[in-house]
């Protein structure tokens, strides 16, 4: 029977993508699969170009005759595992884009890296034989041929990477025995193991978990036991245990003989959280991350593919990983902006993670301090099933947090950055030899204006988001395009204090040494940790008391352990709270929590100083309080009230070209279509600059939909595809599409 194999051509064209039907010749019938990689003659030259199987068949779609061959199967090059193919058609349906741009994100590894491999050595002779050997090797001085058969008569199967370079036995010598048939050389493959290096440690016990952990695990288990397959979000403050309740759960699974997927952010996958994990599970455990050679993480595939790990840590692309029986993806910090990509497809790992794990019959469990909105809701309303820890594993009380008020600060007269009561908490853990955390929640442009005499932040009018002030001093919003001049006086207190927010981590630490000159003192941002190791060495260096105090941005805040930490200060809260996104309030709220809860984890109980021009907002009051449920309930009546996600759905719509015109021609025409459309509840806002207008004399246009339907938003991005195809000067723009962003 004729068969035929439906692929998708490697190629980034827009309009190329559909799937392209050829004829499988006889001789690959037995070998080709799908998912595996293919040359195939395309287009008018037939020109020779990769492309990838979907499915195999034997109906031909198109005129038979027709059908070209596949011209070889690509062995070089890594083959997709059949499920993560849907996958891929899953995430291209959810997310825009191509399918091939799909499918290279299911398959983070391409090309095949050359194995590693190791050389052993056995001896083929008897004991006697050997002996004799020896003793002639001595008399004739022949040193190195002696050395090498003395090691091999005390052990008879050697590595030879042992013999040359411990032994200082040359290759050539080795080759001489194997000529003479004394030795036989076998080749094996060794993976390249990046945990290796940390040796053989001790293994931990698990705790004794406490009833609220326990009740947690038990509920998982007898769900797993019963095959009912859930997506489960665990609420637990700062220290409440949830690594050892993943553990919990992944014992289970680990004993069902399947395996699991931890993702965390790339920020927090330190030293510390893999050696927790490690100690635990031992060799069974890998880690991939972006530091790693192409190599290693080509190992880590193969490794999981043959089954020789079950249990993968790594940031968001750890999602793909082939594991052959999946049961269990862990997501921890669930909330935080890195699980969404910034490419096309444009995924989040937790709805993705939620899609592979639907597929193939596993569970997935989402943990945080202070859960995203949108999963907070979805649990709320019987989506996912929700568990909570209330208290912390060893019983330290949460921190005592204070809000400082710095409009009261410039009414006495204190332009510093470090209010009275911030100066003197720091101070007294110097004279104590306590440590402090100082932390800057500063996230991306800074570009809005504030009052300092009464808090006001300029905000749009229609969005309720805040204007960002552009180089020509005018104040933009970048959802619907809403433009005022700079304003001179506060609107609300006609105040002149009114500006643009400064402060950056470098002035900080200027003021600290100015204040105490004898504090030793660490800075972590982007500048101090660009080399590879920064970012451990000055962690480390903190845990080991080496500094005082600690200054920093949102890496700071990320998971870490440090006991002797006391005293948190949150330099002004306001800074996250006046990015011009409909997440500001959730970011400050769980950059604050994420923050406070640094402090108070060993002994010593701990306490933290939030300053901020907006002490009545409820981001920042229940953040202070630790209180989870009362900022929920504020944040979710805003995003009712606003239409924003995840009372509804966001479609961002970004068009960019070297030709301005273009592009605003581009959204103009797709702004009509969806208006000219009377969809009813559709919400059209824009078209709009974004916050980066040009990048690289790349203009960049946007304009953003909403509606209730996640899946009518999916059909109307599928429409405007279509429709944008046809426009001739298709070639010179670009178009992606993202369904509620998380960094805009
Ligand atoms: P979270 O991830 O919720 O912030 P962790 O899992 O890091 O919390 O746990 C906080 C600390 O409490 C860790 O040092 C951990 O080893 C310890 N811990 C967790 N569970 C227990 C337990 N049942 N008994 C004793 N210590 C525990
Ligand atoms: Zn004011
Ligand atoms: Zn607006």
């Amino acid at each position: 029977m004729a068969l035929y194999a439906n692929v998708v051509i490697d190629i980034s064209i827009q309009k190329l993508d559909r799937t392209f039907q050829y004829r499988v010749p006889k001789e690959m019938m037995q070998s080709i699969a799908p998912g595996m990689c293919v040359q195939v003659p395309f287009g008018k030259g037939d020109i020779l170009k990769k492309a990838y199987v979907l499915e195999l068949t034997n109906e031909a779609t198109y005129d038979e005759s027709k059908l070209k061959c596949i011209s070889a199967i690509l062995t070089d090059e890594v083959a997709i595992e059949n499920h993560l193919i849907s996958l891929a058609a899953w995430m291209r349906k959810y997310y825009g884009g191509t399918m091939n741009q799909a499918l290279k994100t299911v398959l983070p590894i391409k090309s095949k890296v050359k194995e590693n491999q190791q050389k052993t050595i056995h001896l083929k002779m008897r004991q006697d034989e050997a002996l004799h050997f020896l003793k002639e090797f001595k008399r004739k001085h022949q040193n190195a041929k002696a050395r090498l058969l003395e090691a091999l008569i005390e052990n008879p199967t050697l590595p030879q990477e042992f013999l040359t370079q411990k032994l200082n036995i040359s290759g050539q010598t080795i080759r001489s025995f194997e000529t003479k048939n004394y030795i036989e050389i076998e080749t094996s493959r060794v993976y390249r193991d990046p945990i290796q290096a940390f040796g053989d440690l001790p293994m931990a016990k698990p705790f004794v978990l406490n009833e609220q952990q326990q009740k947690i695990v038990d509920e998982f288990v007898a769900d797993y036991k019963r095959q009912e397959f859930k997506t489960y979000l665990i609420h637990g403050v700062t220290g409440s245990g949830k690594t050892e309740v993943y553990m919990g759960m992944i014992d289970e699974v680990l004993a069902n003989g399947r395996q699991v997927i931890v993702l965390i952010p790339e920020i927090a996958l330190t030293y510390q959280t893999v050696m927790r994990f490690y100690r635990r599970y031992g060799k069974k455990v890998s880690i991939l991350n972006s530091k790693m050679s192409a190599g290693e993480r080509y190992d880590q595939y193969e490794r999981a593919k043959a089954g020789e790990v079950s249990l993968i840590i790594g940031p968001r692309s750890a999602l793909f990983i082939p594991f052959q029986n999946l049961g269990l993806i862990v997501i921890d910090e669930e909330h935080e902006s890195s699980y969404k990509s910034e490419t096309v497809p444009r995924y989040h790992a937790r709805e993705t993670a939620i899609a592979r794990a639907k597929m193939v019959g596993g569970s997935v469990v989402l943990g945080s301090a202070t859960p995203s909105v949108e999963s907070y809701y979805l649990a709320k309303t019987g989506q996912y099933k929700l568990f909570e820890l209330t208290m912390r594993a060893k019983n330290q009380p949460l921190p005592q947090t204070r809000i400082v008020d710095l409009r009261e600060e410039l009414k006495k007269g204190n332009k510093h950055i470090f209010s009275d009561d911030l100066q003197q908490a720091i101070a007294q853990r110097l004279k104590r030899h306590e440590q402090t955390i100082l932390f800057l929640n500063r996230r991306g442009m800074v570009g809005f204006v504030s009052c300092r005499s009464c808090g006001e932040i300029i905000k749009c009018p229609h969005c309720d988001v805040s204007l960002s002030q552009h180089n020509n001093g005018k104040l933009i919003c970048h959802y619907c395009g809403y433009t005022i001049p700079m304003v001179k006086k506060c609107p609300v207190c006609s105040s002149p204090y009114i500006g643009g927010f400064k402060a950056g981590t470098q002035k900080i630490e200027e003021e600290i040494k100015r204040l105490y000159p004898q504090a030793r003192v660490l800075r972590m941002d982007a500048d101090t940790t660009r080399k590879k190791h920064d970012y451990e060495k000055i962690l480390s260096a903190f845990s080991n008391e080496e500094a005082d105090i600690l200054i920093g941005t949102q890496m700071i805040v990320k998971g870490h352990d440090f006991p002797k930490v006391t005293l948190v200060g949150v330099i002004a809260a306001d800074l996250s709270l006046g990015v011009s996104d409909y997440r500001a309030g959730e970011r400050t709220f769980q950059l604050l929590v994420q923050a406070v809860g640094r402090a108070g984890r060993g002994e010593a109980p701990g306490e933290a100083i939030i300053q901020t021009y907006q002490p009545e907002h409820y981001s920042i009051l229940a953040a202070a309080q630790q209180d989870y449920t009362a900022y929920y309930e504020k944040e979710i009546g805003y995003r009712i009230l606003m239409d924003y996600p995840p009372a509804s759905n966001l479609l961002f719509v970004l068009v960019t070209s070297k030709n301005e015109a273009l592009a605003q021609a581009e959204i103009t025409r797709m702004y009509r279509a969806v208006i000219n459309s009377k969809i009813e509840g559709l919400g059209v806002i824009g078209p709009a600059e974004p916050s980066v207008a040009k990048i690289n004399d790349v203009y960049r246009k946007v304009l953003y939909l909403k509606h209730e339907d996640l899946d009518f938003l999916v059909k109307i991005k599928d429409a405007l595809e279509k429709l944008t195809k046809q426009d001739v000067q298709y070639k010179n723009i670009m178009i992606q599409y993202d369904f509620n962003p998380m960094n805009f």
